[in-house]
């Protein structure tokens, strides 16, 4: 089968024939619908190496890895000792496999556990076939329900963990800094949870993806360096600032602007992982009694909560499809993302 493969530490990935894998009596195999490619695959793709100290990949990449965790598709093959599935199940996983015995398992927080992570140290879903293991955390799909927008309900699992994290109420305004996939789907879960005013920040190189904001909901795209944001939320918000800002760009130099936005006793949510140190003047935090959180990740309730808003079409994170490549044209769907053609790329067998 032809599969999407991360072979050496350094920029770049590598279409390869590699054999269907081989299931034992604790796996399940499951032929994929549909993979997306993540902000974390562009990384390993891209590889900019953290001048300042270890990358936070570096302690659970393991190389050679097919790469894929957000993905979606139909149970082939299931070994004797698994009860989760059964042949023809359409399902979506989490891609954290837990172990079970690991410190983070045994304080009952099994599904952050990192031993066995989908498409960082166990062969992911840029594949025609993905073996999963018996632990894996897997949730049936209604019929309905397409492979591509089931592809997409694990990153809206992390941002529907950041929005939950905040705490939002309906009324309330809020900013997006970011609009890659996961500040789209931040976006989209902002409308539905009843935010009354909803901006998304981004660049020139963005300039499709706001485009595209502002048509699938954000009521202000606005493009940092044709307009000035923190005047325009003063406009909109008559002096009063913003109730929550979500970061989602990982961009040290936006950490000031993020906390300029956000009014007193705001909060500041931060769904990006960082590409080195920022560096702020702690006292906007301080004066305004702002709130800081991080949010990474997800729970299962998350799932169900992220899987309920998509069947029931509340959330529609299909919005944010740009292009459907196959696997064997996996370069030029990694290429199209470094251009920032598109949101969202899609992979099909
Ligand atoms: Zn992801
Ligand atoms: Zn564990």
């Amino acid at each position: 089968m032809k599969a999407i493969v991360k072979t050496k530490k350094g920029p770049g990935i590598e279409v390869q024939d590699v054999e269907i894998p081989a299931i034992g009596d604790n796996d399940f195999l499951v032929k994929v619908g549909a993979s997306s490619i993540c902000g974390t695959d562009y990384h390993l793709f891209a590889w900019e190496e953290n001048k300042e100290g270890p990358n936070w990949w570096d302690q659970t990449l393991k190389l050679p890895v097919i790469l894929g965790h957000e993905f979606s598709g139909q149970v082939v093959e299931v070994g004797k000792n698994v009860t989760s599935v059964v042949q023809g199940d359409r399902i979506i996983a989490s891609p954290l496999m837990p172990c079970g015995k690991c410190a983070t398992c045994r304080a009952g927080k099994s599904e952050f556990c990192l031993e066995a992570i989908v498409g960082l140290n166990v062969d992911g879903a840029m594949a025609e076939y993905l073996r999963l293991f018996s632990s894996a955390t897997i949730y049936k799909l209604p019929d309905h329900v397409g492979y591509k927008a089931a592809a997409l309900i694990e990153p809206l699992c992390v941002a529907l963990h950041g929005v939950e994290a905040s705490g939002i109420k309906p009324g309330d305004t809020a900013a997006v800094f970011g609009p890659g996939p996961i500040g789209l789907l931040t976006m989209l879960l902002l409308k539905a949870a009843g935010a009354s005013t909803v901006f998304i920040t981004g660049t020139e190189a963005d300039k499709n993806r706001l485009e595209l904001a502002e048509k699938i909901g954000a009521d202000y795209a606005v493009n940092v360096e044709k307009e000035n944001f923190l005047n325009k939320v003063k406009e909109v918000t008559k002096g009063e600032g913003l109730d929550f800002v979500f970061e989602a760009t990982g961009a040290p130099s936006v950490l000031s602007d993020t906390f300029l936005a956000t009014k007193a006793f705001g909060t500041i949510v931060f769904l990006g992982m960082y590409a080195g140190s920022a560096r702020m003047d702690i006292n906007q935090l301080v004066i305004g009694n702002k709130h800081m959180v991080g949010s990474m990740g997800y729970t299962g309730t998350t799932w169900k909560r992220a899987l309920a808003l998509v069947a029931s079409g509340v959330v529609k994170p299909e919005l944010i499809i740009g292009k459907t490549f196959p696997i064997a044209d996996g370069a030029a769907a990694f290429e199209s993302l470094a251009r920032k053609e598109v949101a969202k790329a899609m992979l099909v067998p």
